[in-house]
């Protein structure tokens, strides 16, 4: 109900904008937001509900995201919860934002991508690699049965634990290791998204996925752009891989802080 609410919603303030935004993005981010209606309707309703609804609006259905699921989760969780207080003002701005221990909290329409081209259900399993903030964690979260991230730095292990527990995502667990090895007790998973970005896919990664699964990850050289990859397990010993395109992630480190 909550979802079909947001839909509607999220279709009504698309369905106001005179000019589509990919034409005219500036008109449309000038014109006023029309939050009243859904702060006064939707059951996740807070302070940033509007800000929220523009981003899902312009940053994620605007840059071509489709899947209605991601859409609602990307609509549902309050990312201002996770950014550093000096950031929250730009929490529903289309870009990273530091997290401190010069990790950064991914742009949220890279979120959407990543989750959406996972092509997760809502009996899944999926490990993330790189918890961060617990931002991407979260969105899963709405979305699947259970999630197992992975972080290096022992204080974003605790931060991000305090954080998840504190929204109730009570199906996230955050363990500190090197998630380059996985979570081998908890294997196999229905899918792996990894937020770090490795020189080369990881054997121990493809060895947890399940035969049929999507692994989403950046690999490529440090600072700069990698490339984006889906890789599907589509046997034991093979799997096939996709371009999603270029990005920027940080580094996956290998040595545990
Ligand atoms: N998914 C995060 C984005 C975090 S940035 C979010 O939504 O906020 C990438 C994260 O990967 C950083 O927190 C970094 O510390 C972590 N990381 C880097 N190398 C890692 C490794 N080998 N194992 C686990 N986490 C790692």
């Amino acid at each position: 109900m909550k979802g079909l609410l947001f839909l509607v919603l999220v279709w009504l303030v698309t369905a106001c904008s005179s000019v589509p935004p990919e034409t005219t993005p500036t008109i449309v981010a000038n014109e006023p937001a029309k939050p009243t209606v859904l702060i006064s309707t939707a059951e996740n309703a807070d302070a940033y509900a509007p800000l929220r609804y523009e981003m899902v609006e312009q940053g994620v259905i605007g840059w071509g995201i489709t899947d209605e699921a991601v859409i609602e989760a990307m609509g549902t969780v309050p990312r201002h919860e996770f950014v550093p207080a000096h950031f929250v003002d730009q929490a529903y701005d289309n870009h990273p934002l530091p997290i401190g221990y010069g990790q950064t909290i991914s742009q949220p329409y890279i979120v959407a991508l990543m989750t959406q081209s996972a092509e997760v259900g809502a009996e899944d399993k999926v490990l993330e690699v790189g918890t961060g903030s617990g931002y991407q964690a979260a969105v899963l979260a709405e979305l699947v049965g259970q999630v197992y991230s992975v972080e290096i730095i022992s204080a974003l292990v605790e931060q991000s634990q305090t954080d998840l527990a504190q929204l109730g995502y009570d199906n996230v667990t955050v363990r500190h290791a090197d998630g380059y090895f996985g979570w081998s007790e908890q294997a196999p998973f229905d899918a792996i998204v990894v937020t770090a970005a490795p020189d080369h896919v990881p054997q121990p990664l493809v060895q947890q996925l399940k035969i049929g699964g999507h692994m989403i990850i950046p690999v490529g050289p440090v600072g700069g752009f990698q490339t984006l990859w889906r890789v599907t397990r589509v046997s034991e010993e093979e799997v096939q891989t996709e371009n999603l395109g270029s990005v920027s992630f940080v580094p996956l480190t290998r040595e545990e802080r």
